[in-house]
């Protein structure tokens, strides 16, 4: 006979979507398929107190289903703490396609995929993540109005990736007024892990304060190329153990974890990459007891969000330039917090972002 404590146990190795780590009371989560296309992909819904669910979609060769449902589930919660946090009137969604984005993607895929995000209502709207560009969301406005960052000839906002580098920017002045009392970067020693869109975009603010910049990057072909366009020096292989100023983690998440975060000899860590910390908790708290400074990744990546908000919201672009900026104030707001209360730079952050939520939810509940 099974006793009751082992069918528990049994149950809960089964438990596919509300067991798993990453689930953190997400409002739904839906699963697509389409066999003639191949498409495999999740939508995760994770909260819509302060408005529908934005969030960009992600294609990626996941190894397997739980890694994609993990990533789908941890990405929407930051993304609903992320425009929490910014002031949008927005929530947390976002969306993972399995798959290799250079092989598999076919604009078939696309528009089946604009299909399942028509069928929600606008509950969700996608917009574009690592492995997608502005064109194939041009693809999926084709079947569907809930869709940003289309092409600016077709009255979307266009890449949002400059916007998102300039966030990111103003995080890291802010994280350095906070650890240096001042904000200028010149001369500090920067790490930039990916020269991507948003990477690529982000070097030129550094070079143009006078940082020394440091690359490092997957692609060897992208790296030599960044590398010769703005004569900045690589480093080959793992850095983990370099010295440096700020580590700007922005290829892709948890390069915060385990292994690295005793490693790491930097005084701050800001970055565009989402879910930098492998474990936010775990990872947090010992950052914050090693003395290096934290600037959430949720918040000072936000710019991307931002300029998709405009396509909403008819501002323009000043008015993007403007919220962005303004990551630089809330990103000292949140450490002066930690430091207030004692807690870590996420913690302060994910306070600030669920009281904005919480706010909301009593006001509608008044209605
Ligand atoms: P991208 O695909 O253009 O660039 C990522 C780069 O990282 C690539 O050059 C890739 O080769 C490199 N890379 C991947 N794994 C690596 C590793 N282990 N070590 C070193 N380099 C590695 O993506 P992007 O648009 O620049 O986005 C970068 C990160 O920022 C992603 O995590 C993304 O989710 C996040 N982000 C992007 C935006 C945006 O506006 N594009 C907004 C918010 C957050």
């Amino acid at each position: 006979m099974i006793s009751d404590d082992l069918r528990i146990n049994d149950l809960k190795k089964v438990d596919p979507v509300f067991g798993q780590l990453s689930f953190d009371d997400h409002e739904q989560v839906i699963f697509c398929h389409d066999k003639d296309t191949g498409l495999k992909a999740i939508i995760g819904i994770h909260n819509t107190v302060l408005g529908p669910a934005l969030g960009g979609t992600r294609m990626w060769p996941y190894q397997n289903e739980w890694e994609a449902l993990n990533d789908v589930l941890r990405l929407s919660r930051g993304m609903t703490l992320k425009s929490a946090i910014t002031g949008l009137n927005l929530g947390g969604g976002k969306a993972v396609i399995i798959g290799d984005s250079s092989t598999q993607k076919t604009p078939e895929l696309m528009r089946k995929f604009g299909e399942f995000v028509h069928s929600l209502n606008g509950k969700y709207i996608t917009a574009e993540d690592v492995g997608m560009t502005t064109e194939d969301m041009d693809i999926v406005r084709e079947v569907t109005p809930y869709v940003t960052g289309i092409s600016e000839n077709k009255g979307g906002a266009g890449n949002p990736s400059p916007i998102t580098a300039f966030g990111v920017f103003m995080g890291m002045k802010a994280a350095a007024k906070f650890k240096f009392g001042t904000d200028v970067l010149e001369d500090r020693k920067i790490f930039v892990q990916g020269v991507g869109s948003v990477g690529g975009a982000l070097i030129e603010y550094l070079l143009d304060e006078g940082a020394k910049v440091t690359i490092t990057d997957i692609n060897k072909e992208c790296l030599e190329k960044v590398a010769k366009r703005y004569h900045v020096d690589i480093f080959d292989g793992d850095f983990f153990d370099e010295q440096m100023d700020i580590y700007a983690p922005c290829a892709l998440g948890a390069t915060i974890n385990d292994d690295t975060v005793y490693r790491l000899k930097t005084q701050i860590i800001a970055g565009a990459a989402n879910n930098q910390l492998a474990d936010e908790n775990v990872h947090g708290r010992i950052l914050k007891e090693r003395g290096i400074l934290y600037a959430p990744d949720f918040l000072i990546n936000a710019g991307g969000i931002i300029n998709v908000y405009a396509e909403l919201e008819n501002y323009g672009k000043q008015e993007i330039m403007r919220k962005t900026e303004n990551i630089f104030n809330t990103t000292l707001e949140i450490f002066e917090r930690s430091k207030r209360e004692d807690i870590t730079t996420n913690q302060a952050a994910v306070q600030i972002a669920n009281e904005r939520i919480e706010m909301r939810k009593l006001e509608n509940s008044k209605r």
